[in-house]
């Protein structure tokens, strides 16, 4: 039993509410109760006590979509002529990249942005996991790294075409073995869904394949979705028709499924995904860094499209993200009005839904019943903070290396800074010698 006191609550949530000398109880992995200090201490005098005054206690940030694996790029040399395009980045860093990763550097690779979550406040997230030359038994190594960290993960093989039938099935194989492992544990920290790369490396062969296991095993996919116009083209060209309409075609879309990027696709696709109740998640770090254009939020938040946001693996620091779609959707839409509503709607009411679809546990809110994810913030707010303005404060006042302290399902992961869970440094140390012989391989 823990008891979180004297700090300024942010609940988030339908009902979002600031109180002022808080205090929250967790019990068993689950926020208990809310209230004023005063009253919880002395009805739970019993209760391990964490004083939080001038600190801000809110809900863990989530993170719809990242890549893991992508840790060991930082600072690499690509050994090659810079990328003009997308394809060229796919083609010369990321499935370069992926291929020389063994099982040990997908764990490391994973533990890595784990801590860094921990850090930054992310209690949960969404990864899209390729490792072409180490499949089977990768999405155990990244399950493992989100145990030993305490984060809670929905773990996927992307599963492609680009690298032959044998290791399109084998892809495929490591769905099936981690979805159905994840549905006998129903575990609420580790969760599973069946991954796919893109459509265009992707063929209709597979593609039923895939579609076939997904509906037998009752679940959804999680796949790349018009990220760049490459991959529309190649839909086009093929198959007369756009991604999305492809994924309709195969009954892949739905409350299940997420579709990463959707920033070339039609009015009547856009209508598709609202239709559907499709998760969809921006990533503007990314986007803006792969030069592949701008989603068009407003339009599709407008529409009912259920847009969370994601990182793609730029960061684990989602206020870095929200900052980032603050001010490019300004500058695209040539609008300073847009940015205040759809940001905080995408990062804390969409992705609190999507959670939902991706979790059996209530996320994002401080209320009773929900996930004891939580987050301490050493954020004494300079100007009065209210139900109404908290989003300010978060963007202009705030970073993610502001947190204290993290706790997931009850457990604390860092409190006061100092990480309690695991040796950082030690996982640092072989990081560092597992990506410097990965560099040699690449
Ligand atoms: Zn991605």
């Amino acid at each position: 039993m823990l008891l979180l006191g004297n700090g300024t609550l942010l609940t988030l949530g339908k009902k979002c509410q600031v109180i002022n000398k808080g205090a929250l109880l967790i019990e068993d992995g689950t926020i208990t109760r809310v209230g004023k200090t005063e009253e919880l201490r002395a009805s739970f005098p019993q209760a391990e006590y964490i004083d939080c005054l001038n600190r801000l206690v809110m809900p863990g940030f989530t993170c719809a979509h990242t890549h893991t694996y992508s840790t060991f790029a930082r600072g690499m040399d690509l050994k090659d002529e810079p990328p003009v395009d997308f394809p060229q980045i796919l083609e010369r860093l990321w499935w370069r990249l992926d291929k020389a990763l063994t099982l040990e550097d997908v764990y490391y690779s994973a533990l890595i942005p784990f801590i860094d979550c921990i850090k930054n406040g992310t209690t949960a997230l969404l990864d899209h996991h390729a490792s072409p030359n180490a499949i089977t038994g990768s999405l155990d190594q990244i399950a493992n790294a989100a145990q030993k960290t305490g984060i809670r993960a929905n773990l996927c093989y992307e599963v492609t075409d680009r690298d032959g039938e044998k290791k399109a099935a084998e892809g495929l194989a490591e769905n099936i073995y981690f979805i159905k492992k994840c549905q006998l544990e129903n575990s609420s920290m580790i969760t599973a869904r069946f991954g796919m790369h893109a459509s265009f490396t992707i063929g209709d062969k597979t593609m039923g394949k895939c579609a076939r296991i997904v509906h037998d095993l009752g679940t959804g996919v999680h796949i790349h979705a018009a990220e760049s116009t490459a991959d529309v083209v190649d839909s086009q060209e093929k198959y007369g028709m756009g991604v999305i309409e492809r994924l309709n075609k195969y009954d892949l879309l739905g409350t299940n499924t997420l579709t990463a990027h959707c920033i070339h696709i039609s009015d009547q696709e856009m209508e598709l995904l609202a239709q559907t109740g499709t998760n969809v998640v921006h990533n503007p770090q990314s986007n803006m860094n792969n030069a592949v254009g701008c989603a068009e939020v407003k339009k599709m938040l407008d529409a009912g499209v259920v847009l969370g946001l994601g990182t793609d693996g730029m960061t684990t620091d989602m206020i870095e993200g929200m900052k980032t779609a603050h001010i490019l959707h300004k500058f695209y839409q040539n609008d300073p009005r847009v940015g205040w509503v759809e940001v905080p709607q995408m990062q804390f009411a969409n992705n609190a839904r999507i959670m939902a679809n991706f979790f059996p546990t209530k996320m994002g809110e401080l209320t009773p019943g929900a996930a004891a994810d939580v987050i301490v913030v050493n954020y004494d707010p300079p100007t009065p903070l209210t139900a109404g303005n908290y989003y300010d404060h978060i963007v202009f006042g705030m970073t993610g290396r502001m947190v204290e302290t993290t706790i997931v399902a009850g457990k604390i992961l860092m409190q006061d800074k100092k990480i309690t869970i695991v040796d950082e440094e030690e996982i640092n140390a072989k990081a560092r010698e597992l990506s410097a012989k990965l560099w040699e391989r690449f």
